[in-house]
């Protein structure tokens, strides 16, 4: 991928930064978006400047129209169109669904759906200009699994699998692939305020019999981002010590 133009949203921290990391590693030109970390991102740019590529950090909110309107002009100006797109930015906010509020549901459906669909919809287009496009979301296994207290999560992984599967089919026939990737448990910020209890019984569903690596994450993403993996869309890969084997 030597010159190619990466974005990959919520690219400061965790499993992003590991994908920012590892497409320079493999000689794209990384940009990457935050929302409000901008030490975590400046880390991130950091670590994608030592690997040997360029970079450039983008504060905004992947659920807003008019962030994400920014966000593309600021990496095409800086770099030109993005032709790898890497949807990683995602939250959580759990409750059983008995007590879940509305802006609890809205909240994460926006970041991590919505903003899959505003930010794949606003690079598409020059993705068909060129013929050629590499579109990755990180989904996850409990979009495929379900989980207790955790239906609006869920929902929107489960829905970006939906979307992924239907991009794909739309531009097939482009030089474009899109596809998802299902991370298992991977140690981050995000998981990391689990109690201790529950990363014991979730331990207990992994055959490989332990945590995922952010790394291992972005060894999936760079091969579907790669000129190799040409033959492969429509793909959801669940990279999860086999949680879920399909
Ligand atoms: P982290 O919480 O460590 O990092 C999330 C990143 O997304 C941060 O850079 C954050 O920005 C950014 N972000 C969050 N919301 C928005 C938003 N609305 N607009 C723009 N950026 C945003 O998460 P992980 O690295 O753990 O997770 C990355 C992805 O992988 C997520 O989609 C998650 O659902 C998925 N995943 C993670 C698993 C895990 O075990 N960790 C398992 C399965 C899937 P900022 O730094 O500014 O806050």
């Amino acid at each position: 991928m030597e010159g190619r133009v990466a974005l990959v949203t919520g690219g400061g921290r965790g499993i992003g930064r590991a994908i920012a990391v590892r497409l320079a590693q493999e000689g794209a030109k990384v940009a990457i978006s935050y929302r409000s970390n901008a030490a975590a991102a400046g880390e991130t740019a950091e670590l994608v400047r030592k690997a040997g590529a360029g970079c450039e950090t983008f504060k905004g909110d992947v659920a807003s129209s008019e962030d994400v309107e920014a966000l593309m002009k600021g990496v095409g100006g800086a770099f030109g169109p993005v032709e790898i797109l890497v949807n990683n930015a995602g939250m959580t906010r759990d409750n059983i669904l008995l007590r879940m509020k509305d802006d609890e549901f809205e909240e994460v459906l926006a970041t991590n759906l919505k903003g899959t669909y505003l930010c794949t919809r606003a690079v598409l287009r020059g993705m068909v200009r060129a013929r050629w496009g590499r579109i990755v979301n990180i989904s996850s296994v409990v979009g495929l699994l379900g989980n207790a207290g955790q239906a609006n999560y869920a929902a929107s992984k489960a829905g970006m699998i939906g979307f992924t599967k239907s991009v794909a089919r739309e531009v097939a026939g482009r030089g474009i692939t899109a596809n998802a990737v299902a991370p298992g448990y991977v140690e981050t910020e995000l998981t990391g305020a689990l109690p201790e209890n529950v990363k014991e019984r979730i331990l207990g569903q992994v055959p490989v019999g332990r945590f995922g690596e952010p790394e291992e994450i972005a060894e999936v993403v760079a091969f579907l981002a790669g000129e190799r993996a040409a033959y492969v869309t429509g793909q959801t890969i669940a990279v999860d010590g086999g949680m879920v084997m399909q």
